[in-house]
This record gives structure tokens, sequence and C-alpha cells, in this order.
């Protein structure tokens, strides 16, 4: 009865022990560790560049795996030989130093464990014998609540070392200018010292001090068997120079960017250092060579496709240059791309089946409803395959690419190819968006390229090691990717210097250039299977330069880059399934009808493709001396000859006539025909032909154009002055707002109709 209350009594106050234990530790709580300095790795885990904390200390997070083995051993023979084994106070080592505080009245700190000093760095307290009891309960708590390796780490990371210098990382940085993993013995020896004295010890002030204390302690260990012989004749052979260096401050732009962007301390990326160093040392130089023709800065993105990685990261010419605002981060900055959306547009073209790399695109003289784009050498080439438009970066072919696609699809397009900024105004984009009329980030941007390295695939830029690469967005087909890279990358273009690729180390690549309006924007982006890079140049202050072109300034430097980035680089992407080869209408780009003459090897990609066969050659039926042509109705009896000719649409047969280009014409029709073939009933029933109108100055005040034809007439196209405004249906009404007093207006229908008058306008 006795024993069985005793054992009652027992379990009830160990139960009201633990409970009372259990509501202190919620009472009083372990202190919250301070917060880390915020430190950017590279990929191979250098540091990048570090941040003083809020309260201006240097204090890395120093994580033991990363230092050197001995390290940590020599912290745990010098401080605390049992900390693995204790349960964070020592009660034996208590013990001894109390009795040899009594017996020789001394007062010695040997009993202190590493949990202890813990305690104290984090909670600093007076040392009195009721504060030690304090620090003892602390130091069990912490023991409840950490394992091991997170207190060596916790006070391997807090400890002090002089100054505002916390935490072994960051005084192997200060004093030593090298990572933690890379302290050698001695050096490891004169930091471990430092934290017991750290105003005394530091070695950028009292390296003597500090080398007499490092000896003295390499010696012990020697004496108690922790390191051999042989490692510590070498490690007291080492000097110890007075030195404080600067935390390292590598790819500024990069850091700041991404440090902003999360929330936690030690930050593992995807840069390269070595490759960035390249990359900014490249920029430099290039920069300061062109520097005399106005233009001041730059900006290079450097992209490892296989992950979508970022390798390097440039923002700016110099980032330490007030004068050219050296701070300012060019990859984010928003400006006008030029022409770099253009390749957006064509692979869209191609996912939509209405045009493949043959196809024929017209560029000639086209007024948008006012506006009247212009290629960048002012002249216009007439009938082009769409490979050459956009290798020539040819405008016109763009902008009505663009209008026959649909701005809002297309805006929607590069909405999902992650194209923020276009994205906030697209209500307010219009047809020149695709000449540069729009704001883009050059990181956006070559991002953005990477979909056609992967097939179309569009994947979330990598920056840091932890990002999952994810499924990405199926954005083109691989046909399309694959046609862009092709066309992109051949070298018969006026915007790359002959002899670049006779450089036999020089990968292929693909690439596009951009110059904005007025000169402020030169672009390049280049890609191959392995790398996307972007390039950007011009100055932050928003100048333009009469030398600032995507071809004459931004190329040169995209291909020092991918020469030294890929040097020797080999391998272009793999022949996709979707895409064939096909004999299309050299004249049309349309599949071959059996009139046409030359035909020419032109991809396609399968069920998507247009099937449409050439309509641009007929039959016409002559007399011997081919002067006269003949429909079934007139034909004579005694028979004609046959002879096949081109038939143009109309818009680009007259640009043609206008413009002095020479092409097949078949002769006159018959005049004799009864069945009026060919002959037109076009007719102007506006404007009325000599009339003079009278028009308020920069009223907007429009004029109509209405045409009536027969019934076999499909289309008509108007002309003022000679540039194309519009091709409507007969009948449809076109307005137009003059600009000059004397305007011609030219009216042709399909079938070869043609009328024109001449209105005068007088402006008041
Ligand atoms: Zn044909
Ligand atoms: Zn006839």
């Amino acid at each position: 009865m006795q024993t069985k209350i005793l054992k009652k009594k027992t379990v009830f106050f160990l139960f009201s022990l633990l409970i009372t234990l259990f509501a202190a530790d919620k009472v009083f709580p372990p202190p919250q560790p301070k917060p880390f300095s915020k430190a950017v790795y590279s990929k191979k885990g250098e540091l990048l560049k570090a941040y003083l904390t809020n309260d201006d200390k240097w204090r890395l997070r120093t994580d033991p795996k990363r230092l050197p083995e001995y390290l940590t051993e020599a912290v745990i023979a010098k401080e605390d030989k049992y900390f693995f084994y204790h349960p964070g106070v020592n009660v034996f080592a208590v013990f001894r130093a109390l009795y040899s505080n009594i017996t020789s009245g001394e007062r010695t700190s040997g009993a202190s464990t590493i949990t202890m000093q813990l305690v104290r760095i984090l909670e600093p307290r007076k040392r009195t014998y009721f504060n030690k009891l304090i620090e003892t309960i602390r130091a069990l708590q912490f023991e409840f609540h950490y394992s091991k390796d997170e207190i060596l780490q916790l006070y391997l990371s807090y400890a002090p070392f002089g100054g505002n210098v916390e935490g072994i990382a960051s005084a192997a940085y200060i004093y030593f200018n090298r990572a933690p993993e890379e302290l050698s013995l001695a050096q490891a020896t004169s930091l471990i010292i430092i934290p017991n004295d750290p105003n005394n010890l530091r070695i950028d002030r009292n390296s003597i001090k500090t080398k007499a204390q490092r000896d003295k302690w390499l010696k012990k260990f020697e004496r108690n068997g922790v390191f051999p012989h042989s490692q510590i004749t070498s490690a007291l052979a080492e000097e110890l120079p007075p030195k404080r260096y600067s935390v390292p401050n590598n790819a500024p732009h990069f850091c700041n960017f991404i440090s902003a962007k999360v929330k936690y301390d030690a930050i593992e990326t995807t840069l390269h250092l070595k490759e960035q160093k390249l990359t900014e040392n490249i920029l430099k130089k290039y920069i300061m060579k062109i520097r005399a023709k106005g233009i001041s800065n730059g900006a290079v993105i450097v992209i490892d496709n296989a992950e979508n990685e970022v390798i390097a990261y440039v923002g700016s010419a110099d980032y330490t240059n007030a004068e050219i605002s050296g701070q300012v981060n060019g990859v984010e900055a928003v400006r006008s791309p030029g022409s770099t959306l253009k390749p957006f547009l064509y692979a869209y073209g191609f996912d939509r089946g209405i045009i493949a790399p043959k196809s024929k695109l017209l560029d000639i003289p086209f007024d948008f409803g006012g506006y009247e784009p212009e290629n960048y050498d002012r002249k216009f080439n007439g009938l082009v395959t769409v490979d050459f438009a956009l290798k020539n970066s040819l405008n016109l072919p763009a902008v009505a690419m663009l209008r026959r696609l649909g701005i809002s699809e297309f805006v929607s397009l590069l909405s999902n190819l992650g194209f923020s900024d276009v994205d906030k105004m697209k209500t307010k984009l219009g047809l020149s968006l695709i000449l540069g009329g729009c704001g883009v980030r050059l990181g956006q941007l070559s991002r953005a390229y990477t979909t056609f390295s992967h097939g179309g695939v569009l994947f979330p830029l990598k920056y840091l090691q932890r990002q999952k690469t994810g499924k990405g967005r199926k954005l083109f087909s691989e046909g399309s990717s694959f046609l862009i890279a092709d066309i992109l990358s051949s070298v018969e273009r006026p915007d790359i210097q002959v002899g670049y690729f006779a450089n036999s180390k020089l990968p292929k690549f693909a690439w596009k250039t951009g110059t904005s309006y007025g000169k402020r924007d030169a672009w390049a982006v280049g890609f191959n299977p392995r790398y996307t890079i972007g390039v950007w140049t011009g100055n932050f202050s928003g100048k333009g330069s009469p030398h600032l072109s995507g071809a004459e300034i931004a190329v040169p430097l995209l291909v020092e880059l991918f020469n030294v980035i890929d040097f020797d680089g080999k391998g272009w992407f793999a022949f996709p399934d979707d895409l064939r080869e096909r004999k299309v209408c050299e004249l049309s780009g349309l599949l071959p009808s059996k009139n046409c003459g030359i035909l020419v090897d032109d991809y396609f990609i399968e069920n998507v493709s247009s099937n449409k066969r050439c309509d641009w050659h007929s039959v016409f039926y002559l007399n011997k001396d081919e002067t006269i042509s003949y429909c079934v109705e007139c034909l004579p009896e005694t028979g004609a000859h046959k002879k096949v000719f081109p038939k143009l649409p109309p818009e680009l047969a007259y640009w043609r006539s206008i413009s002095g280009v020479a092409y097949d014409v078949p002769p006159e029709h018959n005049p004799e025909c009864s069945a009026g073939f060919g002959n037109s009933d076009l007719k102007i029933i506006s404007p009325q032909p000599d009339y003079e109108y009278l028009i308020e100055k920069g009223s907007g005040k429009k004029i109509l154009l209405q045409a009536v034809t027969g019934e076999k007439s499909k289309k008509i196209y108007w002309y003022v002055n000679d540039k194309l405004i519009a091709s409507v249906k007969p009948n449809e009404k076109v307005y137009f707002t003059p600009t000059k007093e004397n305007n011609k207006i030219f009216c042709i229908d399909d079938l070869g109709g043609k009328k024109s008058l001449s209105v005068k306008v007088k402006f008041y």
C-alpha cells in the first residue's frame, strides 16, 4: 500500500515537473536568432555578393558542411571536447572549474560549452553566478530545441570576430579574402581564437598578438594529438598579415535583382562567375571603344538553354560609373524593341498556316490609315519571300502580316510570351508595335527567344537553384521554331559583316537585330541549341546616336560573346517531325499548277501550311506575232498558240509599272472581241474629277473614295499619290485625309481596269 502511494506521488511529481518545464519553455522561449546577411552565391557556390544586415553587421550564415573538417575539429578541440556527448552543460567541467576557482581563488572559464557560449552571444549578460545558472538552463533549453549540428552552425554563424564582423564565414572573406572552405589550418586557427577576445585579437589591428595565440593553440593541438606534427609545422610557418578585405561584390545588378525577389538569406543562384566576368569585361571594353559614337551603355544576358538558366547578367557597362548611371539595370529597363519582335510574328504566321518560308509577300508603299511604314533603307522590293523579308527585316511586309493576323491576337501571343509591358498597354497598341511601338525588357525578350530553342515551349528563366524547371508552355510548333532558327542563322543578310563566320571556331547561331525609332536602342538577340544571348546598347538617358543600329553596334558585340561563351561550339537543332519539304511555284510561292514555270524547294508544316495552288500563271492564246491575245469567245478558227503569262496581283503590277520594274505582260486583248473579256467597267463615282475641296487646316476632314465595277470584278485598289491606301470590294467606301494640295487619285480593279483623276485641296 505504502509503495503504491509513493509510486503515485512520484508519477504526479514528475508529471507536474514536466508540465512546469513545458510551460516555462513556452513563457521564456529561447531567443530568436537575429537575421543573417543576405548572401548571393554562384552556381558553383562562390560568394557573389553579400549585404549588411539591418543592424549593419556582416553576418553570413555559416554552413558547417562548407567548412574544412579541420576547422570544426579545431573549434571542438579548443572550446568543448565533449560537445557531441553532453546535454548542453558539461557537469564534470563545471565541478572542476568550481573546484579550481575555490582552491586557487582565480576565475577560469573552462566550463563553458559551445551551447552556453551561444547563449551568451545571443543574450549577453553580466558574469555572475546567478546569470551562469540562467545560462545553464538556457543551454539545456537550446539542446531541447536544436540538434547538435544546428547549435554548432548557430555558434559559428554568430560568434563575434571584431567590429561588425560576425560568423566565421564573414571573417574568412573579410580577413582572408577567401571562402570558409578555402581556409588553411593556420588561418582557421587564427579565426577560431578571435571570439574569445574579439576586440583585442582582430587580425586587421593586432595580427602579432593573434599570431602568438594562434601558434600557442597550434602547438597545443599537436600535444593533444588533434593534428599530426607535419601539419602543425607547416601551419606554424604561415604568415598572418594584418589585412581587411571588402566582402565580394560580383554581378551587382544580378544580385540586387535577385535578392530583392527572395525572402531567405543564403541565395544559391545559377550564375557562372567565370562567364559573368568574361561578359562584363567584353561589354565594358566594347562600350569604351564605341563611346566616341555617343553610345555610353549596354546590357547583356546569357542563358544556358538546357535548363533555361541565367549564367551571366550584366545590367550596364560599368556598375561603379555614376556618369553613365551605371547602377541602372539595363536588363530590366523598358525600351522600344525595334524589329526584334518580328520572328514571333512570322512564327505565328507559320503556325496559322498562312505562310511558309518561300511564300510571297508584298513590299510596296502602303498607307495603313495614315500610318506609312518605310523600310530601313527607304527602298521597296516589290515581291519578296517570307525568309527574305525576315532576314532583311523589311517593315512593310511585317506590318501587313500583323494586320492580316490581327493585332489583338498577336498582342495576346506576346503576353503569353511574357512581355508584361506589352500586356499592360495592350489596348493602346497599333500596327507600329511590330516595328518597336511598344516596350520590352532585355531579360523578357531573351527569354521569349528561348522558345525557339525549345521547340516552341516557353519556360521561366531560372535564376535560383531551388527553382523547378516545370512543364513550360507550348506557344509555337516545333516546325515553326526550326524555320525561324533556320532563316535567322543564314549568313546571306545585310546585318552581318562578311568574314565573321570565316572564323571556324565561331559557333553557328541564329540572330535578329533591332533598332528603335530615333536610333535610341540597338538590339541583337542570338541563339543556338546551347545558349541564348541578348544584347542591348544605347544610353540610359534615352539619347539617340546616328551610329546606333542593331546591325552595326549590337551584332559585333553579340558575335564576340558567342565566340567566347560558346567557343568552338558544335551542333544544330534536329530537323523536327512535323516539318516536310515540297516544291512550290517560284513566282507565287504557292503549290505548283501545271502552268507554273520555275519551281523551288520550300518547307511546310504538316497539316498546317496552306495547300493553295498557284493561280498566278495563266495560259493566253496569242496571234503569231504575239501582239494580240484571245479568249475562247474570240479565238480565231485558224487557231492560236498558247503562252503562259504571270498574272500579278493588281497592286503589285501597278507598283512595278510605276517603279519601272520590267515583267512579262500579255499583249492587249483582241480589240474586236465581242465578249468584252478583260474589259472592266470600273468607274469612280467619288470624288468628282477636277473638283476643288476647301478644307480647314488640321481639321482632319476626309475625302470619300468610291468606285463601281461590273459583276466580274471582286476587288478594287485605291492609290493616293502612288501610295496604296486600301484594297476593298467594289462599292465599298474608303476615306482618306489629304495632306497635300495636289492629289493624284488612282483606282484599279482585278480585271486590269484603271481610272485616275486629280483632286485639288485648298487648306484654309
Ligand atoms: Zn505559278
Ligand atoms: Zn475575247
